[in-house]
């Protein structure tokens, strides 16, 4: 038991691939796999060749929930193991992981993250949760909290149980599902909204739609990986 402690504490095995390690969380091939997400809009998150800003936001056409956009690995590798471990599988120490490969991703928006005043853990729904018995998402944020240095509000924003299950409805049905999903108590300044993976980006706006609404002047979106 003590030395299953003492592993924890101090791995001798990349926590991803078990090969042996000195006093690190990853082993040095497990690192090398890891691909950062560079080219992305900072306003809307869409692909990008060059620059920080696609043309439409540089234009400001597009008007979003989400004021900037921190984006920090591509959706596979050890990131994807990571959040899957600790998603389904209750990996609790996955948290290290996450937090060891995203820490060099906040010192680059450290200049950014000084502005915020919350952070916020994406919530997950109470038949998830009754499930999961846990959000994933607010273990990642408590962990990151001793790097941004900000409180943790996670009573404020809630998401409903979809009472219509999403595969049986259609395409507009379900993003008017998901809009009506979120619901938020009153809450203001610069929020820090904390998310796994981004796909469609859908759900990270209407929560953020759901914060704005609730009184929130400014949001950043931090995505742990982009699929
Ligand atoms: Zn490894
Ligand atoms: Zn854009």
């Amino acid at each position: 038991m003590l030395k299953r402690i003492f592993q924890v504490l101090y791995p001798e095995q990349c926590f991803i691939c078990h090969q042996s390690v000195d006093d690190a969380v990853l082993c040095d091939s497990c690192y090398a796999q890891t691909e950062r997400q560079w080219n992305y809009c900072e306003s809307c998150c869409g692909g990008l060749l060059t620059g920080s800003h696609c043309l439409p936001c540089e234009l400001n056409e597009d008007v979003h929930p989400i004021d900037h956009y921190i984006v920090g690995y591509h959706y596979h590798h050890a990131m994807r193991d990571a959040i899957i471990r600790l998603k389904f599988n209750h990996k609790m120490h996955m948290v290290r992981v996450i937090k060891a490969l995203i820490e060099p991703v906040l010192i680059e928006h450290k200049d950014l993250l000084e502005t915020i005043d919350w952070i916020v853990p994406m919530p997950v729904d109470r038949v998830r949760l009754a499930g999961r018995g846990f959000n994933h998402m607010l273990e990642v944020v408590n962990s990151l909290q001793s790097l941004i240095d900000r409180p943790v509000e996670y009573d404020k924003l809630h998401k409903h149980a979809f009472s219509i299950p999403q595969s049986n409805l259609s395409k507009y049905e379900r993003a008017t599902n998901l809009r009506n999903a979120f619901e938020c108590d009153q809450i203001s300044g610069h929020v820090l909204l904390v998310d796994d993976v981004l796909t469609t980006g859908k759900t990270l706006q209407f929560a953020s739609q759901a914060l704005k609404n609730a009184g929130v002047d400014r949001i950043t979106a931090l995505v742990l990986a982009k699929a």
